[in-house]
């Protein structure tokens, strides 16, 4: 669908996603007399604009008072005031598990992958890559939509390469200068590119890191590069295997590694590692570029030999997410149905952009059909400026895009984010601006 504004679209988060039902401690939910709705207020007062509506059953989080009102929080991050004569603040005196809040942004990187998972107590990114978006510092776009949405932060706990391509390590070396890292993991395929140098050299070099690989436990391995923006030998120290066992998060999450797999395949994608997050209990499954074989209709069966048949084979039922992050950007080499059929989610997010992979741009629209059978598709390459063909439906000139402004690559302005809380699980795009 095109779209006519010359700009991203407005902000849509301030949509239906309210807290669930079920209360907490320090939430606010609308009093028994009220019968439609408790009006959220952009300020503490009846003159200031109606940002949302708290109905009877929703909650929200209060995070301050101020006399006559509760300053709330919505799940979607929204903040505003309610009056206390409308409201009740309720306690259950702890959190439960299904009260728990996490939010899954899939990061419009241009053509690439990026996705950055903020939990109770633990912050995750998946990837952070570009084909065409390779500003770096604070121009770096993961960075910028990380600090635009969580200016505090300052560790990321745990970071996955899915597998050694450009388009989703090329902006990691930043983020290694950014951020404290506490884990990294993946698949330890080496790539001989000088991005992955970067990489591999960051990680290593990151002071009290932990670096987990699929190849065997507490190895120590020397690989050496010989490119022209990087070279050198790199002593990689392995410490706890990537293997099966969950990972804990934070509060009330977990990360399951499906597929990790270190074996010299000619095509990196095919040591794709495969995640499952456990949020509460909602779950999101990260294919990075997971592939069920040669460039076919989704009805054909995955061949034997890919990812997609090796986890039908192994551990279908542990597929069952509520999510997922789409494979290879949404190409006709994956998401074959009978994957989808195990996977049974009910939200796709695609990652792409307008860089041609051999010939293809991505995502197909085959594959684009045969989600929207399955449940709500939202992509990062809708205001890409090659899908419009002239430049009314593309953000790339747009001054309030994440990242660097007005830079003329894609990327920026289809940022996908998905809120799950308890029962809930909601997306939306977030077009903010850093
Ligand atoms: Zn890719
Ligand atoms: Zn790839």
């Amino acid at each position: 669908m095109m779209q006519s504004a010359r700009f991203c679209a407005a902000p849509l988060l301030l949509s239906t996603a309210l807290a669930p039902a079920m209360a907490q401690a320090d939430d606010v939910t609308p009093s028994e007399r009220v019968s439609s709705a408790v009006l959220v207020r952009k300020g503490p007062s009846t003159d200031t604009a109606i940002l949302a509506r708290l109905r009877p059953g929703d909650s929200a989080s209060i995070v301050g008072e101020v006399p006559g009102w509760y300053e709330i929080e919505l799940v979607d991050g929204t903040r505003g005031y309610v009056s206390k004569a409308w409201t009740v603040a309720v306690g259950d005196g702890g959190a439960t598990l299904a009260g728990k809040r996490y939010r899954v942004h899939i990061i419009d990187v241009g053509t690439g992958l990026a996705v950055f998972v903020d939990g109770e107590g633990f912050a995750l990114l998946y990837d952070a890559g570009s084909q065409d978006d390779l500003h770096d510092g604070d121009e770096n776009r993961v960075i910028a939509y990380i600090r635009a949405v969580r200016p505090d932060l300052t560790r990321i706990d745990h970071l996955i390469l899915s597998h050694p391509h450009k388009d989703h390590l090329q902006l990691m070396p930043d983020v290694f200068r950014r951020f404290e890292i506490g884990h990294v993991w993946e698949s330890g395929r080496v790539n001989k590119t000088d991005g992955y140098c970067h990489f591999i050299k960051a990680a290593m070099a990151e002071p009290g890191v932990r670096y987990h690989d699929a190849i065997a436990s507490n190895t120590t391995r020397t690989v050496t590069f010989s490119g022209s923006g990087c070279n050198g030998s790199v002593t990689v120290r392995q410490g706890m295997m990537m293997d099966a066992v969950p990972v804990a998060l934070g509060a009330g999450a977990k990360m399951n590694f499906l597929y990790r797999d270190a074996r010299n395949y000619a095509d990196p994608n095919g040591n794709s590692v495969v995640v499952r997050l456990d949020l509460g209990i909602k779950r999101v499954l990260l294919a990075g570029d997971a592939e069920g074989g040669e460039r076919e209709l989704p009805a054909e069966p995955p061949q034997a030999r890919s990812i997609e048949a090796k986890l039908l084979a192994c551990c279908a039922a542990d597929l069952k997410s509520d999510l997922l992050v789409v494979g290879h950007h949404g190409s006709l080499t994956s998401s074959r149905s009978a994957f989808l059929d195990a996977v049974g989610a009910s939200i796709y997010a695609i990652s792409s952009g307008p860089y041609p992979y051999k010939r293809a741009r991505l995502p197909d629209t085959e594959i684009v059909s045969e989600l929207e059978r399955r449940g709500r598709v939202l992509r990062t390459d809708r205001s890409d400026l090659f899908r419009a063909n002239d430049d009314t439906a593309s953000c790339e000139l747009n001054p309030r895009k994440i990242g660097p402004d007005a830079d003329e690559t894609p990327g920026g302005c289809d940022n996908i984010l998905v809120t799950i809380s308890g029962q809930r699980i909601e997306a939306e795009y977030s077009n903010l601006a850093d």
